[in-house]
């Protein structure tokens, strides 16, 4: 039986692995992109104008552009943030983006199939055996290939065949519903401005939002705590925002990594991108950027593995990533642990988003994806009016 054989299999078709695919198919490689399909990726869809940018993303995919933040406290005190001149928080629907970036990986050469990787076998030839099944009762198939790249998401099949400590990956859970937006701008909503409530009894260890999406909207909240009552508190948030009475197109839910893995690779052949590598930013959940970007960055280590058969340089990913985004991701996890983590520093949390300081910082970084480092002197005006709220000798704003 003549055995079929790729370059690189790429399991899963989300953002990371359509990235993967496309790139690695781009680089003249033979790749099979090989996704379960039927099911459209849980999310809010909130993306920024840098990856329109990076990854050559067409604006005809953007359904809305929020122009404003809407920050708000346990008080219910609320801070706007105008994202100002230099750019706008996009919104994608995720069943035409994730199919769009498939397509064009399509038509970059990689080939499409859909199937559900079950596992990774090893039968002393070279290059690992990836098994999957097209329909539930089909038959178990199975290609040759030299890399397998696991882009199947959080909770993934690959990572945790193959990656030590993938089975202990720590994650938020976030469900939201999607609801037919309301016909008139009201108080509890805008369909120019992404919400996002700082309060305990919404999520006692995340946030809660309403993220518009043009003709829908979607109203969801995340929490790592696991008995806490998330679709309770999406009730609650639509019961409080005149949100009751829409039409409700789809309630769904996924986990959210909140760690990026220590090894992204198993040191032989395979190795994982996206959320399968834990690449979510803490504090915003924000994935779709970082699997794209992650995405980018294993191909090219599966590219330079292709060309010299050296497990080393699957390494190279991880430490690549980091580089770029470690610090980033840093400072986010940190301000998960410390404001997110009562009530009483929610609200000096969102009290400092009224600083314009903070405001301008923070849309930077989320527009481009780093630190300023032109700004170190705002930074330290930050540290000092963040310390002197957190020792309290700073009164709350009015
Ligand atoms: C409720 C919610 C809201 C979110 N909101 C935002 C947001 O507003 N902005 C943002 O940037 N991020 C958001 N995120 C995070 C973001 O959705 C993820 O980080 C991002 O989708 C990760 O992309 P990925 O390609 O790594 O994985 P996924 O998008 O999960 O894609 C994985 C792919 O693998 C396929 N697959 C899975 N298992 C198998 C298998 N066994 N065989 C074959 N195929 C398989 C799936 O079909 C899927 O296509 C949110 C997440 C959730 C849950």
């Amino acid at each position: 039986m003549i055995e079929e054989f790729y370059d690189a299999v790429v399991v899963g078709g989300g953002p990371a692995g359509a990235t993967a695919a496309c790139d690695l198919a781009t680089a003249g490689h033979l790749v099979l992109l090989l996704d379960r399909g039927g099911r459209i990726k849980p999310c809010g869809g909130a993306v920024p104008p840098r990856l329109l940018e990076d990854f050559a993303v067409p604006d005809r995919l953007l359904v809305a552009r929020a122009r404003a933040a809407r920050m708000i406290a346990p008080s219910d005190r609320a801070v706007d943030m105008p994202v100002g001149e230099i750019g706008f928080v996009g919104m994608v629907d995720r069943d035409q983006f994730d199919e769009w970036l498939r397509v064009r990986a399509g038509e970059a050469g990689a080939t499409r199939r859909k199937g559900v990787f079950e596992t990774i076998e090893r039968d002393g030839e070279a290059g690992p055996l990836v098994c999957y099944r097209e329909t539930r009762d089909g038959p178990l198939r199975k290609i040759r290939t030299r890399v397998v790249i696991g882009a199947d998401g959080a909770r993934s099949a690959v990572a945790r065949q193959e990656i030590a400590g993938a089975e202990r990956m720590p994650c938020v859970f976030a469900y939201h519903e999607i609801i037919r937006s309301p016909a008139h701008r009201s108080e509890g909503f805008d369909a120019n401005r992404c919400d996002v409530f700082y309060q305990g009894k919404l999520s006692p260890d995340f946030y809660a939002w309403v993220f518009p999406h043009g003709e829908t909207a979607s109203v969801g909240v995340g929490s790592a705590n696991k008995g806490f009552p998330l679709r309770g508190a999406v009730k609650t948030m639509r019961d409080n925002l005149g949100l009751a009475r829409c039409e409700t197109v789809r309630s769904e839910g996924a986990p959210i990594p909140l760690k990026p893995l220590k090894r992204w690779d198993n040191g032989r052949d395979v190795i994982v991108t996206g959320d399968a590598a834990g690449v979510v930013a803490p504090a915003s959940g924000e994935g779709i950027y970082y699997a794209m970007t992650s995405g980018r960055i294993v191909a090219e280590a599966a590219g330079a593995f292709l060309a010299s058969g050296a497990p080393a340089t699957l390494r190279r990913a991880r430490r690549a990533f980091m580089r770029e985004h470690g610090k980033v991701f840093w400072v986010l996890g940190m301000m998960q642990y410390f404001w997110y983590s009562s009530d009483k520093r929610r609200e000096r949390f969102v009290d400092m988003c009224a600083d314009p300081d903070v405001q301008e910082l923070t849309w930077q970084a989320y527009m481009n994806k780093r630190l300023v480092r032109a700004r170190s002197l705002a930074y330290l005006r930050i540290f000092l009016k963040d310390t002197a709220h957190l020792l309290g000798l700073r009164p709350a704003a009015q």
